[in-house]
Order: structure tokens, then sequence, then C-alpha cells
């Protein structure tokens, strides 16, 4: 069987009104005079077809040829491909003389859109480091092709239809300053789980300029908003998104019952006196915050000695892994019931860190009780997954160089953008 790399060229991506004209392997000499092999691709154009104006898409009439210009294509065996073509200018009746359309080109770019759109893909799975080293291009050409694919996409999505969304923080950076945090919006829909949007700092007039971006005629549709206690968030939330339903979310919930259970442990530990003060509590830490269905083995006898202890932390994780069972309910007036009770119970625990967070709980009981009258109506585990997911990314691409690296890395992962269509996939 024979097969031509100008088949292969034609079966994978044929530009109508252009001809595949040579394919040839050529030993290049890089530096240090290292020789590597490439295939070069030579592009003309169809003589008896007409070229179309870059800018308005029309037919125009050649005015000139420019000098030969050359684009990375998708590697083939390992073997990096590069095609060559001399762009037409055409005189267009609007729009005068421009460069005419090449269906492979995308600006002044080198590499053709199949070649970025390739890259991206896999810079779904590697880093871009990775990626990078792999395909023999430079770290910035993944960067480039990646924000290509991105505005593209955040230029044609559908952002209509959205009945759920899931407000929040990242922490980006060491340090509690509002700089080295981030706003994000997620769609939470039972059905369809994304990111939104992401924008600098945590604030209330953050958070409005995402609503904003978004455009508050495509949020109309929202129903349910799920966030945390951030009183910015709330009152950004009730002011522009009255029409939705506000919803405390368990995640964030289970999250600040925790931060009260390792407050007690801590104080404890610090406090704690004798010769075996510093046995007890050790290495705790996180078996206290698990759930302990899921603490086994050695762990597990390190916990009962803990938890069936005299100690404070055994009380405060009493009161933890028994609001564990506030979730289980069915009904609301039975979780409300249950909610009251553990609360009267936690402010008589003579803890501070529980007594602070049962009064919480109390001043937001209706938006907490909200989470179990609308749990069907929105996915209860997506803020908690798409945050996972956003920390899992952050730090993949450890020590990206600026926010908007940042942004882009998490847009292109989690946006689920819509992306330009070969015909072949690469
Ligand atoms: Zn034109």
């Amino acid at each position: 069987m024979n097969v031509k790399l100008k088949t292969l060229l034609n079966e994978t991506q044929h530009f109508n009104g252009f001809i595949y004209e040579s394919a040839e392997l050529k030993k290049i000499t890089k530096a240090f005079g290292i020789q590597k092999m490439e295939l070069q691709v030579m592009i003309r154009e169809h003589k008896q077809r007409k070229p179309y104006c870059s800018q308005c898409g029309q037919p125009a009439p050649v005015y000139d040829h420019l000098p030969m210009r050359d684009w990375l294509h998708v590697p083939l065996w390992n073997i990096p491909v590069r095609m060559f073509y001399a762009p037409r200018r055409v005189d267009c009746p609007t729009c005068g003389i421009t460069v005419e359309t090449m269906p492979w080109n995308e600006g002044k770019r080198p590499y053709t859109k199949a070649m970025m759109i390739f890259l991206c893909q896999w810079a779904r799975r590697l880093s871009w480091r990775e990626v990078a080293t792999v395909f023999g291009v430079s770290w910035d050409a993944v960067y480039r092709s990646v924000t290509w694919i991105v505005e593209w996409g955040l230029a044609r999505r559908e952002l209509t239809g959205i009945t759920a969304v899931g407000i929040d923080e990242l922490h980006i950076h060491k340090g509690k300053k509002a700089d080295n945090f981030a706003t994000v919006i997620y769609q939470v829909d039972e059905h369809y789980k994304r990111l939104l949007w992401i924008g600098k700092r945590r604030s209330a007039r953050a958070l409005l300029g995402g609503l904003k971006t978004l455009g508050m005629e495509n949020l109309a549709s929202v129903r349910v908003v799920v966030s945390d206690m951030w009183r910015p968030y709330l009152a950004v939330a009730r002011k522009h998104l009255s029409q939705a339903v506000h919803i405390l979310d368990r995640f964030h919930i289970t999250a600040l019952l925790n931060q009260a259970v390792d407050k007690v442990r801590r104080s404890e530990n610090y406090a704690l006196t004798g010769p075996r003060r510093k046995e007890r509590l050790k290495n705790t830490r996180w078996l206290l915050l698990k759930p302990y269905a899921k603490v086994r083995g050695h762990a597990r006898e390190l916990l009962n000695r803990v938890i069936h202890s005299t100690l404070k932390t055994a009380r405060a994780w009493a009161l933890k892994d028994a609001f564990a069972h506030f979730w289980t309910y069915n009904h609301p007036r039975y979780a409300k019931v249950f909610l009251d009770t553990w609360i009267t119970r936690a402010l008589r625990s003579r803890l501070p860190p529980l007594r602070k967070f049962a009064k919480t709980l109390r001043a937001h009981e209706p938006l907490i009780m909200n989470w179990f009258t609308f749990k069907k109506a929105f996915s209860s585990a997506a803020v908690e997954g798409l945050n996972n997911k956003v920390r899992v990314v952050t730090r993949r691409s450890y020590g990206f160089k600026s926010f908007h690296v940042l942004e882009i890395v998490l847009y292109h992962t989690l946006g689920k953008l819509p992306e330009p269509e070969l015909t072949h996939k690469f």
C-alpha cells in the first residue's frame, strides 16, 4: 500500500482554494550543529479560484504577493511539520488592500490553527511546560495557543439557561491580603457544572464585576445561589440576584465546623501540661476532621484514644460527629428540629469555638434550611468538586507568572468552552 504525504495532508485537512504542492523531508541544522528532520510542505493557491478578503470574507481580486511565510503544523511521527505559503494581498472593494483569508492561519501566529488546537488538547492533560517539551515548542507558544482558544470560546459560549450558581473565594497566594484571593463564579446546575468567571480579589466589587461580565440579563434565570457566609458576597447576591434563593451549602458549613474543632484541639494541645502532654493529641489533627468511618487501622486506635478521653477535644469531636447527621434528613422540618437541638447543645458546650459556630448557624438558619428545600435544584457537591479541581489545576500550574495565566488555565480546563472544529481529530 502506498500512501503519499500529500494524501495524508489532504485526508486530514483539505483547504478549499489551496493545493498541497509538495512535501519533503529535510535535514535541518540546528544550534550546536545538531541535525534534525523536518517535513516541509509547500502550499500554493488554486489558480482558478479567487482569494477572499480576511477582513470581510468577500472574494476580491489579487493585488500582489507577500514574501513566503511558514507555520508549524501538527507533528507526524514526532517529526515537526512546517508549512510554507506566500500569501496574496487582495484589493477588496470595501476594505481596501488586505491580506487574503488563509483557513489555517490566525493573525500573525507562526502556528497553524490545527497545531494550536492540538497543543490546547494536550495542555488540558499536561502542564504547559510539559506540553512545550514534548512537542518541541516554547512555553510561550502553548500559552498563546491556549489564550487564543479560550478567547475564542469565551466569545462564543452559551450563557442562557443558567439556574444555579455557586460563588466562592479562591486562595491563590500565601497570606490573607485581599490581593491573594480571587473570586470565582460557577454554574452548579444538576446536569451542567462549569467555571463561569474568575476575577482578582475577594470583594463585593469583584463579585459585582463578575456578574456584570456574565450579563445581568443572562443571570435572570438563576434560581439558586450557593455560597459561604462571607458577608459582602451575601449582600451582592441579595441585591443583584434578588429573584434567587440563597443557600449556604454543606461544603462551606462543614469547613467552618472543622475549623472550630481544630481551634479547640490547638488551644488544648497548647494548654496541656504534664510529662505526656505532647503525646495525647499528637498527629490527630486530620483524624479529628475526617468522617469517623474513613479513619481505619492504627489511625482509628489513635482517634479512639482521644475521643474516649476527658479532653475538650473529645467533646468538640462528638459535636462535630453528631452534626454530620444533619445532612441525612429528607424532610426539612425534622432537619430543623435536629439543628435547633444541636445548636442548643453546642451553646452549652463551654467550648468557645463551637459556641461561636453555633451562633453563626443560628444567625443564618433560613439560608441553611434552604439547602434542604432546594437541594434537588442544584448539584450540592458541585461547589466542592469544582473547588477541588481548581486547587489541583492551580497547584499544577504552580509558579504561574501572572493572574492572566491562572485565569486562562482555569477557563481552559474548567470552563467547558466551545472550540473551533477541525474535520480531523489530531
Ligand atoms: Zn474586505
